[in-house]
C-alpha cells in the first residue's frame, strides 16, 4: 500500500507522527498553508510561516522517506483582518516556487464580502499561475457555504477539474460531484467525517475525482486516518487498485496538474547533518 495524504497540517505534528506515518505507508504529503489558531498581526508572519512550509517542513518529511509539497493562500480565517490583506500582494512570488503545487486554502469560513474578494482574486492568481486551486468549504453553514462556494468557481472561470473542494460531507458531496470538481473529505476521530462514512460515500459516488485526507493539525485529529480509511475500503470489498486509486493516484492526478509534484524523496540518509536536529540534538 502507499498512502499520498493531499491535506495534512505537518507543522503541528511531531517527529513521532512522521514515524508512524511512514511505518503505515504514508509516501507523501500535501501541506496546505492555513491559520496558526492565534490569529497573525502582521504580513511578516505569513512570509516565515510560507518559508518554513517550502523549505523546513519538505527537508523534515524527507527524513522520514516522505515527500512534502505546500499550498500557499491567504486564508479564509484571516482574509477578512485588514493586517492581514498585503499577504495577497507576496503571493505571486510564493506561486513560482518548485514545491508549490496549488493555491490555497481559499475559500469560505465567515462568508464575508472580505472573504469573497480575497477568494475570487486567489482563484485568478491559480489561473495565472497555471495551479490548481484548494478551497476550503466552512464548517458552519456547510451547505450555503458549498453552493455559495461552487457559484464564485463557476464565475471565475476556472476550469472544474483544476477545483478540489474540500471537508465535504454527506449532505454537501452531491452538489460538488455534479460541478465537476474534485471532493476533499477530510477524516476525523470524532467529527465531520469517519472512515465507514468515507466508505458509504465511495460506493454511493464512486472513485473518480475523490480525495481522502487526515487534515491533521493541532485539533483532534489522527494522521493515519488516511490509512484507516484504506483498511476500511478493503474490508467493504473495494480492491487494492481501488485504494491506491482513491490513496495514491487521485491526488497525483490533482496536484500533477502543477507540473511541479517530486514524489522521489530517495531513501531516509543518516548521516545528513540535520538528522542530528530531528534527532534532538538542539
Ligand atoms: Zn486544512
Amino acid at each position: 500500500m502507499r498512502i499520498f495524504d493531499p491535506h495534512i497540517h505537518m507543522t503541528s505534528r511531531t517527529t513521532d507522527d512522521y514515524t508512524r506515518m511512514a511505518a503505515a505507508s504514508v509516501r507523501a504529503v500535501v501541506e496546505p498553508s492555513f491559520w496558526l489558531g492565534q490569529p497573525r498581526s502582521n504580513p511578516g508572519s505569513f512570509i516565515d510561516y510560507f518559508d518554513s512550509l517550502i523549505g523546513w517542513e519538505p527537508y523534515r518529511a524527507a527524513q522520514f522517506g516522505i515527500s512534502h509539497h505546500a499550498t500557499i493562500a491567504l486564508n479564509p480565517k484571516e482574509a477578512g483582518d485588514p493586517r492581514c490583506r498585503p499577504v495577497l500582494d507576496l503571493l505571486p512570488r510564493y506561486l513560482e516556487k518548485d514545491r508549490v503545487v496549488a493555491v490555497g486554502e481559499i475559500g469560505y469560513d465567515s462568508m464575508t464580502p472580505e472573504e469573497d474578494s480575497a477568494f475570487e482574486l486567489q482563484l485568478a492568481l491559480a489561473e495565472d499561475h497555471g495551479l490548481p486551486a484548494l478551497v476550503h468549504t466552512p464548517h458552519r453553514d456547510k451547505a450555503r457555504g458549498t453552493r455559495r462556494t461552487l457559484d464564485v468557481v463557476a464565475a471565475a472561470g476556472i476550469a472544474p477539474e483544476k477545483v478540489a473542494v474540500d471537508h465535504l460531507n454527506e449532505v454537501t458531496v452531491g452538489l460538488v460531484h455534479d460541478s465537476g470538481c474534485w471532493m476533499g473529505f477530510s477524516i476525523y476521530p470524532e467529527t465531520k467525517m469517519s472512515p465507514p462514512r468515507m466508505v458509504d460515500i465511495l460506493r454511493r459516488y464512486g472513485l473518480d475525482r475523490m480525495l481522502v485526507n487526515s487534515a491533521a493539525d493541532w485539533g483532534i485529529s489522527d494522521p493515519l486516518l488516511t490509512v484507516e480509511t484504506a483498511k476500511a475500503m478493503l474490508a467493504a470489498g473495494f480492491t487494492v487498485d481501488d485504494v491506491d486509486r482513491v490513496l495514491w493516484r487521485n491526488p497525483v492526478a490533482f496536484y500533477g496538474l502543477s507540473g511541479r509534484l517530486d514524489l522521489d524523496v530517495g531513501a531516509p540518509d543518516a548521516t545528513h547533518e540535520g538528522n542530528s536536529v530531528l534527532r534532538g540534538g538542539e
